[in-house]
């Protein structure tokens, strides 16, 4: 995974790379999910930073070694900043040898992406399904609660869905399944795969 450097003691507001991403996530999902939610995170990280002694570190090693509320607003910048990047209206898709990594690990492309939904589906309350590295270089499934990042276990974050509600509730309402089910098609492979 590429880290995030901060200018100065501070994190900026990511860009999105696209203006929309057709029927699967709204344009007013992302002007909310984006324009406010993950603007309040990032302006919170921003005023926690100072006096942390944190200060300059980049957001990976603020995520490892915060606690309380930095933690939470610095965990919840690098998930949405990798969520956000690594969609587009018009994805490429993976590589051979990727598809290959994960028949090696999960037996097929198909059963990867079954396991990976009902992880997403069955993660109670707010969280993130997440797609990892580990030390070893093996691919693992896993789900995090609230704002935590599979960084604080070592593991190197490769893909992740949100399952927030907040997420998915205005074009999906009560069912995350779908919205899980949905996103493949804006998954921008490359990007996901960069991060190895
Ligand atoms: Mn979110």
């Amino acid at each position: 995974m590429k880290d995030f450097i901060p200018t100065n003691g501070q994190f900026s507001m990511m860009t999105l790379p696209y203006e929309a991403l057709g029927d699967v996530i709204s344009v007013q999902t992302l002007s909310f999910h984006h324009g406010k939610h993950l603007q309040a995170y990032v302006d919170n990280l921003n005023k926690l930073l100072p006096g942390s002694g944190l200060e300059n570190l980049p957001l990976s090693e603020v995520v490892r070694k915060a606690q309380g509320g930095l933690f939470n607003n610095a965990g919840q910048v690098l998930n949405h900043t990798l969520y956000f990047e690594q969609f587009s209206p018009a994805p490429k898709p993976m590589s051979a040898q990727f598809a290959a990594l994960l028949e090696k690990n999960f037996g097929s492309v198909d059963a990867f992406k079954q396991e990976f939904e009902q992880k997403g589906a069955t993660l109670f309350g707010s969280g993130w399904v997440w797609l990892n590295a580990d030390p070893q270089g093996r691919l693992v499934i896993t789900q995090h609660p609230n704002a935590e990042n599979p960084v604080t276990q070592g593991l190197n974050p490769l893909l992740t869905f949100d399952v927030w509600e907040h997420a998915y509730y205005l074009d999906y309402q009560n069912r995350r399944p779908a919205y899980l089910a949905a996103l493949w098609q804006i998954v921008d492979w490359p990007t996901v795969e960069s991060r190895l």
